[in-house]
């Protein structure tokens, strides 16, 4: 029998930048202090709920606390000059539009769109593109259901900001599930679908269902698994534990498995902490009882979980709940990244150090990666090679499947935070990838692994039927 856990339900309550004044927890700071929040959240997404403030932050801690540093606006997010416009616009009462206008300035300064996100990665279907899809990676595409495009909790360092402040222009908004249906009958090649956001798990059990019902079809016998990529379990766990329609939730996540489906959710737990009330331990028991696979992510932020015994520790709860180690991601170069970043030398080390606290059922994870213009790019160690001290780096995913578990060299260096700020190693002018990755920005690339009649059928000894 699994053990039972209590939770007392509680009602969903959200405060955005015109609310920081109601939250009485922000009282103990000064005016000025309240003053830096208020212009940071014109700029970057804000908005929390009452479950994290009163059970995720230690306000005994603050600012230095790494929940408050995860879901609060900080006056470092922004360049001091930026920071100090933006409190004087506010306090001489500027017009909404007037402070709109300099928020957009400004956030046009943060790389809104890293790794070639909006030009490389949108899929077409009878020659339209699909803007509610990415397909990047040969085995999976990722969905962005228009009604799932914001979160129960911001994050501070989301590289996905752009899409909940209003660049219109930029958003991708799924237009039905109707699209991605057809898409995938179209690409056999695909094995995997991932729903992503904002948070998925914003919509209600009888949205969420309209998405997913379609993918259950035997034409679509190709995806073989369906992912969710989700910070609930650790903002609002309640949503599959006490909200009105869990028990629905819980139902539609069993129908999923029962019709064959290997069903993922790719939850994003970024510290310890967030696994550590009962509610959210409750939510991780009934997602794996309704056949559920939870796997785990996040990146490494500084100021939240920059410290090896943090990961340690993360990933012992994880494996204790029954949960997957998946992985530890480098910060995106996008947003407040000068506030976040960890340099990829003492991200590497951080991982190291934690990965030999944890046994090997713990060692499912892969870190530090970088999701970058290539592909997801692994820091797997240092060497000396000839006397040359090396990153050894590795494809984890590429845009050419033949990349894939390739390693190559980069010159050490122990201040850069990103591939682009490292060197090939042993002299070399550029990467070997370089040339292909500029020529499929020139050609608007659309891969040939789409190309349906260089995809074979092939019925396997189980009776399933398999592409390759
Ligand atoms: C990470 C990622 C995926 C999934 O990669 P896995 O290695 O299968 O987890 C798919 N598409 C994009 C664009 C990604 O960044």
């Amino acid at each position: 029998m699994p053990k039972q856990i209590t939770v007392e339900p509680r009602s969903f309550q959200v405060y955005t930048r015109r609310d920081l004044d109601r939250i009485p927890q922000l009282q103990r700071f000064s005016s000025d202090e309240l003053w830096a929040m208020k212009a940071v959240a014109q700029v970057l997404p804000f908005r929390v709920n009452r479950y994290v403030i009163d059970e995720l932050i230690d306000w005994e801690h603050v600012p230095d606390d790494p929940m408050f540093q995860l879901a609060f606006p900080q006056p470092g997010m922004l360049p001091p000059g930026e920071l100090d416009r933006m409190v004087d616009l506010l306090q001489k009462d500027a017009t909404e539009q007037e402070l709109q206008h300099e928020a957009k300035r400004i956030q046009r300064g943060l790389n809104p769109h890293p790794a070639g996100q909006v030009e490389l990665n949108v899929p077409h279907l009878d020659g339209k593109p699909l803007p509610g899809m990415q397909h990047k990676y040969r085995e999976t595409v990722l969905f962005f259901p228009s009604s799932g495009q914001t979160c129960h909790t911001y994050c501070t360092y989301c590289f996905r900001w752009p899409q909940f402040v209003g660049l219109d222009e930029l958003k991708f908004a799924a237009r039905e599930a109707d699209q991605l249906a057809n898409y995938l009958k179209a690409h056999p090649e695909v094995n995997s679908v991932l729903f992503t956001g904002g948070d998925p798990m914003v919509m209600k059990a009888r949205v969420l269902r309209r998405y997913l019902e379609p993918l259950l079809a035997e034409e679509l016998d190709h995806i073989v698994s369906i992912r969710i990529g989700t910070k609930a379990p650790a903002w609002w766990p309640h949503r599959f534990v006490t909200d009105d329609d869990a028990d629905e939730l819980m139902r539609l996540f069993e129908e999923v498995h029962q019709k064959g489906r290997h069903l993922a959710i790719m939850a994003h737990y970024s510290h310890p902490r967030e696994l550590s009330t009962p509610v959210a331990q409750a939510a991780l028991e009934r997602l794996q009882n309704a056949g559920a696979t939870v796997r785990c992510q996040a990146p490494l932020i500084r100021r939240v979980n920059d410290a090896a015994e943090t990961w340690a520790d993360l990933w012992k709860r994880q494996i204790v709940l029954g949960a997957v180690p998946y992985y530890m991601f480098v910060e995106r170069d996008t947003g407040p990244r000068h506030w976040f970043e960890v340099p990829l030398a003492r991200a590497l080390d951080i991982f190291t150090v934690a990965l030999r606290r944890v046994s090997g059922l713990g060692r499912t994870v892969r870190g530090p990666s970088m999701s970058a213009t290539p592909g997801k790019v692994l820091v797997d160690g240092v060497a000396e090679v000839h006397g040359e001290k090396v990153f050894v780096l590795k494809f984890l995913q590429a845009r050419d499947p033949s990349w894939v578990n390739r390693v190559f060299f980069a010159k050490y260096d122990e201040q850069a935070t990103w591939l682009d700020e490292l060197k090939p190693a042993f002299g070399e002018k550029q990467w070997w990838f370089q040339p292909v990755i500029k020529m499929m920005k020139k050609q608007g690339w659309q891969p040939s692994w789409g190309d349906r009649s260089r995809v074979r059928k092939r019925v396997t000894h189980f009776g399933h039927v398999e592409w390759e």
